[in-house]
Parts: C-alpha cells; sequence; structure tokens
C-alpha cells in the first residue's frame, strides 16, 4: 500500500463506488468566504446569535439581517473553486454518491453537482424563509425592506419571522437532511473530510459513524482535528492544492 497519504487518497476515490464527501467552512475559503475558526474568521468578529435570541429580541434580528447583508458583498461574487469543482466531478464519475455539507453558500450546486446530490446540514444562507409558513424571500427584497423602514422582515402572508434559510445555534436540524445524511453515512465504502474543524455536533458524528460502520475515513484539514486519530488517511494541508494532487490519481488510467 502507498505511504504517501495523497497517493493513497486517489487511489481510494478511484476505486470507490459509494463514496460520500462531507464539507464544512474550510472548502469555501478559497472562493474567498471567511471560515468561523480560523485567525481573522468570522468569529473574531462577531458574537454568533443564538436561535433564541433571534426569536425574543427584535434589536437581534435587526442585528443577524444586518450581518447577513454585509456578507452580500462576499457572497454575492464568490465562485466555486478547484476543490468544488474536483467534488463535481467525482460524482460525474460516479465515484461519489452524495456530498453532505455543513456550508450555506450553495457553491456545491454551483459548481455543477445536481441538487439532490447536495445535502445542506445547516440550511443555506442564499434566500430567506419565514419561520411561520416557510415562504421563501430573496435577500433583496429582504434589504429593499430593511433599507426602507429598519425593522426586521415579516412574512405578508402569515406575519412570521423572516430568517436567513439557515440552522443556528440552538435551533434544530433538519430532520430528513439528518436521516438522509446519516444512511449515506452508513452506508459509503470511503467518507471524505474536507475543511471541517468537526467541533459541531451532530454534524460532526457523521464521520464518526461512516467509520465504525466500516467505511474508510480521509480527512483533509490545515490544522488537526478531534477525529484524526480513528481516519485511515489524515492530510493537514491546503484543499485546493491537495486534491490537484489527488485528481492526477483518479484521473491517471
Ligand atoms: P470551521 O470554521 O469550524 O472549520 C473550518 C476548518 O477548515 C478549520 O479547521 C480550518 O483550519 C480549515 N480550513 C480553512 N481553510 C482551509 C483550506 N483552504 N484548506 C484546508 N483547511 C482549511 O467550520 P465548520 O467545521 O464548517 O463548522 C462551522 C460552521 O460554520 C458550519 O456549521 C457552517 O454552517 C458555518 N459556516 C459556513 C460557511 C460557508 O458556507 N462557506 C462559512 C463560515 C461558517
Amino acid at each position: 500500500m502507498p505511504s504517501d497519504p495523497v497517493t493513497r487518497l486517489g487511489k481510494a476515490l478511484k476505486e470507490a463506488t459509494a463514496a460520500v464527501i462531507f464539507t464544512g467552512a474550510g472548502m469555501s475559503t478559497e472562493s474567498g468566504i471567511p471560515d468561523f475558526r480560523s485567525p481573522g474568521g468570522l468569529w473574531d468578529r462577531y458574537r454568533p446569535i443564538d436561535f433564541a435570541e433571534f426569536l425574543s429580541s427584535e434589536e437581534a434580528r435587526r442585528e443577524s439581517w444586518r450581518r447577513r447583508f454585509a456578507m452580500s458583498s462576499v457572497l454575492d461574487v464568490a465562485r466555486p473553486n478547484g476543490g468544488h469543482a474536483f467534488v463535481a466531478e467525482l460524482v460525474r464519475r460516479e465515484r461519489v454518491k452524495v456530498v453532505i455539507t455543513q456550508n450555506i453558500d450553495e457553491l456545491h450546486q454551483a459548481s455543477g453537482v445536481p441538487s439532490d446530490r447536495v445535502i445542506e446540514l445547516h440550511g443555506s444562507t442564499m434566500y430567506g424563509k419565514c419561520l411561520g409558513c416557510e415562504r421563501r424571500f430573496e435577500i433583496a427584497d429582504v434589504k429593499r425592506r430593511f433599507d426602507a423602514n429598519g425593522a426586521s422582515p415579516r412574512c405578508d402572508g402569515c406575519n412570521g419571522f423572516v430568517k436567513t434559510a439557515t440552522i443556528s445555534f440552538g435551533q434544530s436540524l433538519p430532520v430528513l437532511a439528518m436521516e438522509l445524511a446519516g444512511s449515506a453515512a452508513v452506508s459509503c465504502d470511503l467518507f471524505v473530510v474536507l475543511g471541517s474543524s468537526l467541533v459541531v455536533y451532530p454534524a460532526a458524528s457523521l464521520p464518526e459513524l461512516a467509520k465504525r460502520r466500516g467505511a474508510t475515513l480521509a480527512i483533509v484539514n490545515r490544522e488537526p482535528t478531534d477525529l484524526d486519530g480513528i481516519a485511515d488517511i489524515v492530510i493537514h494541508g491546503e484543499i485546493g492544492k491537495t486534491l490537484e494532487g489527488v485528481a492526477m490519481h483518479v484521473r491517471a488510467n
């Protein structure tokens, strides 16, 4: 067996028939979107607003929308990077059956992975949703209203609070997405983590579950994670550069 972990990951992906890719915020830093925990990341700038606070405080709702509008300058221009493109290629090659993501930026879909192959555990920040009736709101429309009256947006239909379609701390994860992710984890032959600190649960329980059920577990992250000890392949490096090396092995005849 080759000892170089990049070669081993390339070989494992080439042989896989039902792999799962699991991505975190590190997947999108090379597209210009900061992660949470790296220096200069979002947590250096913002204290998180949890779900209970969003529900109970008009100022918290206004503040979370102000933050979202401030992120538009980054999110509106962000494009899928080489790592996203390689993941999309693996789906096309039928090596990867599903992409489970903690990201809320929709860049996997933008890179060409069909929406029904992407499981968004933490939702999407690319649109708003009424917490009462689940009606969809476009961010630009929400911003126009917010700029006009300064109040947090309410649903025209049911007067419910409109929030980005993301899962905040303290908010339940979408049941269907968690079920689909759980069944993908137990049935995959290879589970590859890309750019996640693996500290946010229950999402981080998925690689543990896949490993327990017999999958090969690979982790690519700039810094060590708590699950490195149980992984079969660990690469501490940049995702883009690492996947360029991995791609050469997958594409080789
Ligand atoms: P995290 O910030 O906790 O961890 C990201 C990890 O990626 C870090 O360990 C960091 O060292 C590593 N990393 C960053 N850039 C990298 C690169 N180019 N190559 C290799 N490794 C790199 O993020 P998380 O684990 O996803 O969990 C935090 C939550 O943040 C998630 O729930 C997610 O919803 C949310 N979030 C999403 C986005 C996004 O959608 N792009 C951005 C910020 C936060």
